[in-house]
């Protein structure tokens, strides 16, 4: 399994602090870590003691003779008091499976696929984002279409009315023409 997952361990992305921590937080509550313990430990490989599992240590670079690896199901942590390695659901995948600490969010990932559980959706803020750059791009256009709007105006309309030479007459015709014009090419 272990090899599995470094070969297929993805590049690492740059995601916003929020999405990492979206992640993780999924993973922790989706998955226990005696239920990743047990996985990793195969069938029969804990037994319960007291209120702790016990069973060999599952992590790949420690090769543990007698079981020192706990897990306290009640505190949802493991231990090895050989290897000395402890935490939470992600960390124990992210041992088992390879990962640096910078990692912690794709080890959450793969806990989540692992376990059948989807990942997160996108915040909604990049949902509001995706709207705001939507409405942005609208405005970009509306803005593109009354300068082509005034250029041919000032181009086939203006000569016409700068002919009028009485000011007022002048002034009312271009303002009925500009009003006229813009009607036309909505
Ligand atoms: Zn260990």
């Amino acid at each position: 399994m272990t090899s599995v997952h470094q070969a297929d361990k993805p590049r690492t992305r740059r995601y916003r602090g929020v999405s990492y921590k979206r992640r993780i937080d999924a993973a922790k509550e989706a998955v226990q870590t005696v239920e990743l313990a047990d996985r990793l430990c195969g069938p029969g490989g804990l037994r319960r003691v007291g209120k702790e599992w016990i069973g060999r240590c599952p992590l790949p670079d420690h090769q543990d003779r007698s079981p020192s690896f706990t897990v306290n199901p009640d505190k949802n942590v493991f231990f090895c008091h050989g290897c000395l390695r402890g935490g939470d659901v992600v960390e124990l995948a992210r041992h088992a499976w390879g990962y640096d600490q910078r990692e912690a969010h794709t080890a959450a990932a793969m806990l989540l696929m692992e376990f059948g559980h989807e990942l997160p959706q996108r915040p909604s803020s990049w949902f509001t984002k995706q709207e705001r750059q939507h409405n942005t791009r609208a405005a970009i256009e509306e803005t593109r279409r009354n300068i082509r709007c005034r250029r041919l105006f000032e181009h086939l309309i203006l000569p016409l009315i700068n002919e009028i030479e009485d000011e007022e007459e002048h002034a009312r015709e271009l303002e009925r023409a500009w009003t006229d014009f813009q009607g036309l090419l909505q």
